[in-house]
């Protein structure tokens, strides 16, 4: 009867909401077990300059590595992470292993560039999050201008005067700022303005169909010029074709980000593909 399966349907509502719950408990668990055993691993993408090809920047992502699910990608346990708030410990220990990893390069000769660090809005919450990176920059002797932060244009928006503080007191340390994902908020250009940032990234879903779609072309090409007259760097996410790149470099898009220069890649796989550009660089090879 109709009855019955009401009654049952709700029966396998329960069964199927309780088994969502003890998952995301178990993941819960995990992860706060992978932070004491040191089990995230931080990935690097290069930001490469449109006009010169040189490798400008390193965006540090991060994955899990997991004894029961493998190498898990961010998306799949960030929202939890962060429901749970220990997104908090573990965005420190992204902001540290990404400073002393920048710094390993930097000494090593293979790197002078930032490295981003991607925030979320719990870590954003803790007033105490200048203090924090001063202390990570100090402690890895890394020089604030080559740490970038990213934030979502709506994680800026929530509360922007508590926003603007923050912003304008990690900004006095003398590091970048970049709003990330930016055309998937609300937030026009002109009121982002009032905040410290220095870049602003397009998302990828506005990057994606520029080559096919008119209408897209001419949005993405819009932003560019725009935030041009605002005098802020752009970056293209998700570039993954020579067609793309072509467009941006016409446009004068000024950063690249994407599978057609790398997919993000270990530390060790960075300093090696580094190594090798230097290489090629001393011996007068065209890169
Ligand atoms: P995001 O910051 O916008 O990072 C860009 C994402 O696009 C990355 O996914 C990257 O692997 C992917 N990507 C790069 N180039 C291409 C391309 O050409 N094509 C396609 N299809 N994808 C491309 P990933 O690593 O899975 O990270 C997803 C999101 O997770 C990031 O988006 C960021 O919002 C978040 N995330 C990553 N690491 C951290 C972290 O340390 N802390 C926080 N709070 N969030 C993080
Ligand atoms: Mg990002
Ligand atoms: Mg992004
Ligand atoms: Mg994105």
């Amino acid at each position: 009867s109709a009855k019955e399966e009401g009654r049952n349907g709700f029966r396998f509502y329960t069964r199927q909401l309780s088994s969502h719950v003890s998952e995301r408990l178990v993941i819960e668990n995990q992860l706060r077990q992978a932070l004491e055993q040191q089990a995230f691993v931080l990935h690097y993408q290069p930001q490469v300059d449109v006009a010169s090809g040189e490798i400008v920047g390193m965006e540090a992502l991060l994955r899990w590595n997991s004894p029961e699910r493998g190498l898990v990608p961010p998306d799949r346990f960030i929202p939890i992470a962060e429901d749970s708030g220990l997104i908090v410990p573990i965005g420190e220990w992204v902001l540290r292993a990404a400073c002393a990893q920048a710094q390993a390069w930097r000494t090593a000769g293979l790197l002078e560039a930032p490295v981003a660090v991607n925030l979320s809005a719990r870590q954003f919450d803790q007033s105490k999050l200048p203090e924090l990176i001063a202390q990570v920059l100090e402690e890895t002797g890394l020089p604030a201008r080559l740490l970038e932060l990213e934030l979502t244009e709506s994680l800026v928006m929530r509360d922007p005067e508590r926003s603007s503080d923050i912003l304008n007191r990690c900004k006095a340390l003398g590091l970048q700022i970049a709003v990330d994902d930016f055309g998937t908020g609300y937030s026009s250009l002109a009121y982002l303005r009032r905040f410290p940032i220095d870049r602003l990234k397009i998302d990828r879903s506005f990057i994606k169909d520029i080559v096919e779609e008119p209408d897209d072309a001419a949005i993405a090409r819009t932003v560019v010029a725009m935030a041009h007259s605002l005098r802020l760097a752009v970056v293209a996410e998700g570039v993954e074709s020579v067609a793309q790149l072509r467009l941006l470099r016409e446009w004068q898009c000024d950063i690249y980000q994407g599978f057609l220069s790398s997919r993000p890649l270990p530390g060790e796989e960075i300093s090696a593909l580094l190594a090798g550009l230097r290489a090629a660089h001393l011996v007068g090879l065209p890169l």
